[in-house]
């Protein structure tokens, strides 16, 4: 099995290059939920479902989020009943986030009804939560006033646009947060743990939180290959630059290297940072070179397999 590691659109860009290398069946997915969170009364797990539509082949390719073609009928409503709708929720997405409350209400597990929705989709590809208890991600914020504010993800990101300047990053409920069955599981006996080319703070980062995920990835005898999701001291998209910049991080796929340093085997890095492969070669791990731009599935394949390539050039 080749376990990837993941957070939302870029993660998803790049699993759907990697199912076209290796049978869907042999993949198990474990998605960050940090970015979960309610509203309307229903429980939105965005990294989760942008992966599982991507893999069902029925996301909005624009948005690279929601369902293709989806209404916005309730969302309409809503407004129209004076709710200040900031998060954008599609009819048939609302679906998913509604069914998922009723389950986890019923008593269901968010990883029973990630399973549900994957198989509704015809998802072959294991799609787990990191976890199945609350989790959440917090921003802390300075704003133009400065006037200091503890933000959900959600609301510094969608409501307020990252417009704020970042004092820190907190993960409410992880330290009590246990990894979702088959999770442990799934690394000890993997061929290979990828890393997606996802925010290395809110996606990546958040997964790493969850005690005893860390030790797995050092443990496990399988090599553990990364992807930049910096190029050129920049993100591709997103404000992975401003989160890392808030907890003084170099915002550069050096920076990002180093944060995994304690258990990662290979790094692939993108072709206009070539000059940094000697730093993170300095840490111990393998660097490989590549064109890391995900514009097309064919783009997207090509990296899977250089990253694939390069988990299995290292040796533990
Ligand atoms: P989010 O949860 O939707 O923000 O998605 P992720 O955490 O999975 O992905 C965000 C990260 O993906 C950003 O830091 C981007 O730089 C990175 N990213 C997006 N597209 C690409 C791409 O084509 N290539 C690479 N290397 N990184 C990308
Ligand atoms: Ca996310």
């Amino acid at each position: 099995v080749i376990v990837l590691l993941a957070g939302g659109v870029g993660a998803a860009r790049f699993a759907r290059g990697l199912v076209t290398v290796v049978p869907p069946e042999e993949i198990t997915i474990i998605s960050n939920t940090g970015d979960d969170f309610h509203v309307y009364g229903v429980h939105v797990s965005p990294d989760l479902d942008i992966v599982t539509y991507t893999l069902a082949g029925i996301v909005d390719d624009e948005r690279g989020w929601g369902i293709a073609g989806d209404t916005f009928t309730v969302l309409d409503g809503l407004r129209a009943l004076g709710v200040e709708a900031w998060f954008s929720l599609g009819d048939r997405d609302f679906a998913t986030c509604a069914a998922r409350e009723e389950t986890i209400a019923a008593g269901g597990t968010p990883s029973s009804f990630a399973a549900r929705l994957a198989a509704r989709h015809g998802v072959r590809a294991r799609v787990l939560p990191m976890t199945d208890d609350p989790v959440e991600t917090r921003i802390g914020v300075v704003d133009s006033e400065g006037e200091e504010a503890d933000l959900h993800f959600q609301e510094y990101w969608v409501r307020r646009g990252a417009q704020d300047r970042v004092l820190g990053v907190r993960l409410a409920g992880a330290e009590a947060a246990r990894p979702a069955p088959g999770v442990l599981e799934a690394i000890a006996g993997a061929e290979a743990v990828l890393l997606a080319p996802s925010n290395p703070v809110v996606s990546i980062g958040t997964i790493l939180s969850v005690p005893g995920l860390r030790e797995a990835l050092a443990a496990t005898p399988a090599p553990v290959a990364g992807i930049s999701p910096i190029i050129g001291g920049a993100p591709v998209r997103g404000m992975a630059d401003k989160l890392m910049a808030g907890l003084n991080t170099e915002v550069s796929c050096v920076g990002v290297a180093a944060g995994y340093r304690d258990f990662l085997d290979a790094f692939v890095i993108d072709l206009a940072d070539a000059a940094r492969a000697p730093e993170i070669e300095a840490m111990g791990v393998a660097v490989a070179v590549e064109q890391s731009l995900m514009h097309t599935d064919d783009d997207a394949a090509a990296l899977a397999k250089a990253a694939l390539g390069a988990a299995a050039g290292t040796r533990r």
